[in-house]
């Protein structure tokens, strides 16, 4: 056991420093950089949304009280700030609700990360709340720290309301909209976190143009709720709830929110899914896991230390060890990690090697992919028709940005492109429409 002393201004402890020691040399199968999504309060959370994957995960841990103790928060802080390559480690707090901890918890992150940081590193914060809980005192502490705060919200009030909810099945909209005003009025930086499903598959632009009108959002993302029905017996079963967006009305809804964003806001408002489907279409490296060839690097870390392959396979089955035996960088490390982010790749059925977009969508996440491909062959994504057809609606204008940012242009000029094409002459989309009846008009 040794002592760290840490210091930030006047608020300064000591640290006791126990838990597994980083290992002499990196094992060779690690990666340079990884991501943990941290629990503080494990599954527990005020709010009892129709359609959460994660409340269940309390069963794991009966009788806990689903608090990070001291040791366990100081042994995450150490052996990730450890085990990171990169000079700027993110350290990003979920739930459940992580809120549900307290104000003084996240203080107290703050200032033992500020004395384990590394010589060159610098260590940004991150937080995903349902900001309900959020108050002026939690904005002050936010913006003066920069966390980047993940707001969850599905549109407007009746499309929101459909299925967050709280513990007695009451509506939570104002009080997120309360506390994303002290976001705002705080100046702290935020993404909306929109999950798309059956209430609000049909509605894209009255959700999109909410969180750009009325909310200001300038960075969003979209989530497909795909949820399994029937038993644990039936688990082969393709059936989802009626609450999971449909394949073809998820496409639709990325198609739609893609047409106003690339009219209106391209280089003002940053959609995740644009981001990552053009960072493909330049042939860089996936942005986000669900669209790389391989997964993997992002572990989910539970309140009482066990580590997770990620944050969808919280299963025993899916346990890779607790921080307090084993450092962090060996479970990342470890064989039966490598062999569960390159399974994304090797179990690919036929229909997706043979897909011309699977450069782009890689079979999407594999928690989805539980249906029989035409040909007969199981592990299909449920989503794939969607992503099918987004991804050859949007093939002709992404070649136009992705040929912008080669040339050192703004991908935001292909509007002039669009504005310039001859009006009877096919539009530079791609779409075989003359450019008078797309882009162009
Ligand atoms: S299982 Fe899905 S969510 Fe998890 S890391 Fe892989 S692609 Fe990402
Ligand atoms: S669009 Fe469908 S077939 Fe193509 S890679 Fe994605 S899931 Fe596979």
């Amino acid at each position: 056991m040794r002592e760290v002393q840490v210091g930030v201004g006047d608020r300064s402890c000591s640290v006791a420093s126990g838990g597994p020691a980083l290992p002499l040399s990196r094992p060779l199968t690690a990666p340079s950089s990884f991501h943990v999504m941290a629990k503080p309060t494990g599954a527990i959370c005020n709010l009892d949304c129709r359609y959460c994957f994660y409340l269940d995960k309390k069963s794991l841990y009966p009788g806990d009280s689903f608090r990070m103790p001291e040791d366990v928060l100081e042994n995450y802080l150490r052996q990730t700030l450890e085990s990171q390559t990169a000079p700027v480690v993110t350290l990003a707090w979920q739930g459940g609700e992580p809120t549900l901890i307290g104000l003084p918890f996240f203080r107290r992150a703050v200032v033992m990360a500020d004395g384990l940081v590394r010589e060159g590193q610098r260590v940004e914060h991150s937080l995903q709340t349902n900001a309900t809980l959020l108050t002026r005192e939690w904005a002050e502490f936010l913006a003066e720290h920069d966390f980047l705060v993940g707001v969850s919200l599905d549109g407007p009030r009746a499309l929101h309301d459909a299925y967050r909810v709280d513990k007695r099945g009451a509506p939570s909209f104002d009080k997120v909209m309360r506390g994303l005003g002290h976001l705002h009025e705080h100046n702290v930086r935020y993404n909306l976190l929109c999950t798309v499903h059956g209430a609000n598959e049909a509605h894209p632009l009255e959700v999109y143009r909410f969180f750009r009108d009325e909310c200001g959002a300038q960075f969003i993302q979209f989530i497909p709720i795909v949820e399994r029905d029937g038993t644990e017996s039936d688990d082969r079963s393709d059936k989802v709830t009626g609450r999971s967006v449909t394949p073809e009305g998820w496409g639709r809804f990325l198609i739609a929110v893609f047409e106003e964003w690339l009219s209106h806001d391209i280089g003002a408002v940053f959609v995740q899914s644009f981001d990552a489907a053009l960072a493909s279409w330049l042939h860089l490296p996936a942005t986000i896991c669900v669209f790389a060839e391989t997964c993997g690097n992002a572990v989910a870390l539970e309140h009482n230390g066990d580590v997770y392959s990620c944050d969808h396979f919280v299963e025993s089955e899916h346990l890779l060890g607790n921080i307090s035996e084993t450092h962090l960088i060996e479970l990342v490390s470890s064989p039966i990690q490598r062999r569960f982010g390159e399974a994304k790749r090797d179990s690919l059925p036929r229909s997706c090697l043979k897909c011309d977009v699977r450069f782009a969508c890689n079979g999407e996440c594999p928690k989805n992919r539980f249906v029989t491909t035409p040909e007969g062959e199981e592990g299909l994504n449920y989503l794939c028709a969607g992503y099918r057809d987004f991804f050859h609606h949007i093939d002709g204008s992404m070649r136009l940005m992705a040929d912008l940012l080669r040339a050192k242009r703004p991908a935001s000029d292909v509007g002039s492109i669009f504005a310039k094409a001859p009006r009877n002459k096919p539009c530079p989309c791609g779409s075989g429409a003359k450019a008078k009846r797309c882009h162009g008009s």
